[in-house]
């Protein structure tokens, strides 16, 4: 789909995966003007077509991004109408022995030219669709983060707090840090005090502490997280007091459990954090209360139990 700047988007077509054609002084490759989504399309057991989670929270947080920078946005309809078009045509295009569950990415980009600091005088919406696995390659198994407190992965007034292109390719080198070192991924504490929990590079963090579970608010620097926000209703469900607040590192060294959570990583838990060389371990495996709530929420996302919150969307 595409649309001029103060436009609305047009009917968009469907297309064979392929190479776009870009304007080498498109927005978004001079000055990285676009945002993104993710979201899976859960296949369900015996064929019996696919479900996606959420996908309007997707749409909505896409509009609060592109507001943010300065771009127009699909209407929640168009956004939710292109992923299940792009579902739908995996469907009829992969045979059913190759077909599983598929990872979607919305992408909104200033795909018009503009060479002096502008927004870009048009835009294109794509959605594309890759199968998808364990995002981690632990699996389901412990995580093992290491806390950064040099590379920041937002500012106050920044974008942390929306999924713009931009704030990925800073992250990269803390990442490869963290990786050539063994750990599975980085968390990232606050840039200001440098002793407040934000996120890890694609996930939100919570800790558990007897019983009580908290995770770092995400006013201006962290995403809000769909997952997270399902995670808390779940568990506030299960009769869990669940504090959004300011989480400190004193505090994480303190906690019986932490666990992470996004689109990608669903509800992963993490046996290990490192911080400042010190090595801080945590309850993983049966009966912790990140195996209960990734039980509760996988069982939504696949159709196991009824839906009863209204979460999923079914594609037949
Ligand atoms: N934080 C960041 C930086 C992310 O990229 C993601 C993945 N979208 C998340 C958190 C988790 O968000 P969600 O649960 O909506 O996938």
């Amino acid at each position: 789909m595409k649309c001029s700047l103060g436009d609305t988007f047009s009917c968009g077509e469907l297309n064979r995966y392929s190479n776009i054609e870009l304007n080498p002084a498109s927005g978004v490759l001079n000055y990285g003007q676009g945002i993104f989504e993710g979201l899976k399309a859960y296949r369900k057991r015996d064929d019996r077509g696919f479900l996606l989670f959420r996908p309007e929270e997707n749409a909505l947080r896409m509009q609060m991004g592109a507001e943010r920078m300065c771009m127009p946005s699909p209407t929640i309809d168009q956004f939710v109408h292109a992923v299940k078009q792009i579902v739908l045509a995996n469907k009829r295009w992969v045979p059913p022995q190759e077909r599983g569950s598929l990872y979607i990415r919305p992408l909104l980009i200033g795909s018009g030219p503009v060479l002096g600091l502008a927004p870009a005088p048009e835009y294109t919406f794509l959605v594309y669709a890759a199968p998808v696995g364990t995002y981690f390659k632990e699996g389901l198994a412990p995580i093992n983060l290491l806390v950064q407190d040099e590379i920041h992965r937002a500012t106050p007034g920044g974008t942390g707090s929306v999924k713009t292109i931009t704030n990925y390719a800073p992250v990269l080198k803390a990442q490869m840090i963290a990786k050539s070192k063994g750990f599975t991924d980085v968390l990232y504490l606050d840039s200001v005090k440098k002793k407040y929990l934000e996120e890890a590079s694609s996930c939100n963090i919570f800790i558990v502490k007897d019983s009580v579970i908290s995770t770092p608010i995400t006013q201006g620097t962290v995403l809000s997280g769909i997952t997270r926000r399902s995670i808390i209703e779940i568990a506030r469900d299960y009769g869990y007091q669940v504090d959004e607040r300011l989480v400190s590192i004193e505090d994480l060294m303190d906690a019986d459990e932490v666990f992470c959570t996004g689109t990608a990583v669903v509800v992963s838990p993490v046996g290990s954090i490192t911080y400042h060389g010190q090595r801080f371990e945590y309850k993983t495996g049966a009966e912790t209360v990140s195996q209960r709530l990734h039980k509760s929420l996988t069982s939504i996302q696949m159709g196991l139990v009824e839906d009863m919150k209204g979460w999923t969307v079914q594609i037949d």
